[in-house]
């Protein structure tokens, strides 16, 4: 097949526009959407000067979605004055996994001249997942302890380096599926609370003093194409999945989407720009009548380490002593 827009010879078809592209088209077409989604996002805050930059935190694993973002962020921003880049790894302690991942986000931010900080579950919780799944105190799925170590260091870090904004690299499927998780489980709220954390352009987002404001510019972009992406561009991105995923319900969610796709291209599409649009209509809601966990006045600060917390010990801090304590 030829390019619609060259003639050259086409690497790849999105059913869900009708385009065929080839390679230099294609690439130029996802860079465009993200830097489109950060100008549509107002990532960029007009207040942003050479001598007053922003810092943006790019959480970057070394798989492919995060590794594509910082990449595309570092040729966009990088000689940009406004704007300072880094890019914060975590190693949850997973053997014969996380070491090449973090190689390759090595190999990146090198390649790239972008400062690249690690932090360790070892060193801030004295634990490492693959100790955590043979003991596994709460009888839990891996990544339910994961995840909640994961946004507390992401959090603190983000935090500690000055971070005006979190950037992480979930694309439009991973987005698509959480969507309509929320739908499933009728979750009003959590949609609210999704929109204000990481969704919406951001003047119109609640402002919350104690998170840093997160973004998703990945998210116009299907999981496919940023696999397509790092390939052609020979990034180095580390593929192979964690040996304890376990996100067993995202994973049905995930086969009925491509089902979906498949037989309707542009579900994933139609999906999430409905979602956005419910989700700020849900925001603006409990915003306005600050009900329930969405606003900030039902934060308090946990009694061992200070995060924020609608409990007297925040969640990390029971998980880490329950840990301890098995
Ligand atoms: Fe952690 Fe689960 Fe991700 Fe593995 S798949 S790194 S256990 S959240």
């Amino acid at each position: 097949m030829a390019c619609d827009k060259c003639g050259r010879e086409a690497v790849m078809h999105a059913a869900y526009s009708g385009l065929h592209l080839c390679e230099s088209h294609f690439r130029r077409s996802v860079e465009k959407r993200i830097r489109r989604r950060i100008r549509e996002d107002g990532l960029l805050s007009t207040d942003a000067t050479p001598d007053d930059p922003e810092t943006w935190v790019v959480g970057l694993s070394g798989g492919k979605d995060s590794v594509v973002l910082t990449h595309v962020l570092a040729e966009t921003f990088g000689a940009d004055p406004r704007v300072e880049l880094v890019a914060l790894s975590i190693h949850e302690g997973i053997d014969g996994y996380r070491d090449a991942s973090l190689d390759a986000s090595e190999r990146l931010t090198a390649d790239l001249d972008l400062r690249h900080e690690v932090v360790t579950y070892a060193e801030e919780f004295d634990l490492r997942m693959d100790d955590v799944v043979e003991n596994d105190p709460e009888e839990m799925a891996p990544c339910a302890y994961c995840g909640v170590f994961r946004r507390d260091v992401l959090e603190r870090y983000a935090q500690e380096l000055g971070a005006d904004k979190l950037l992480t690299g979930h694309n439009l499927d991973d987005e698509a599926q959480t969507a309509l998780m929320n739908f499933f489980s009728g979750d009003v709220r959590q949609m609210a609370k999704h929109f204000d954390a990481s969704l919406g352009p951001f003047p119109e987002r609640a402002e919350s003093e104690r998170f840093v404001p997160r973004a998703k510019p990945l998210r116009d972009v299907p999981e496919k194409e940023v696999a397509l992406y790092a390939h052609l561009v020979d990034l180095p991105a580390h593929i192979t999945e964690c040996p304890h995923a376990s996100e067993a319900y995202r994973g049905e969610i995930q086969q009925l989407l491509l089902r979906m796709e498949e037989s309707h291209p542009g579900t994933r599409h139609s999906i999430l720009s409905g979602y956005e649009e419910l989700a700020a209509l849900a925001a603006e809601r409990y915003r306005d009548t600050g009900d329930g966990e969405h606003d900030d006045a039902d934060f308090g600060e946990c009694d061992r380490c200070g995060a924020p917390t609608a409990r007297d010990i925040c969640r990390k801090c029971y998980l880490v002593a329950a840990i301890h304590d098995a």
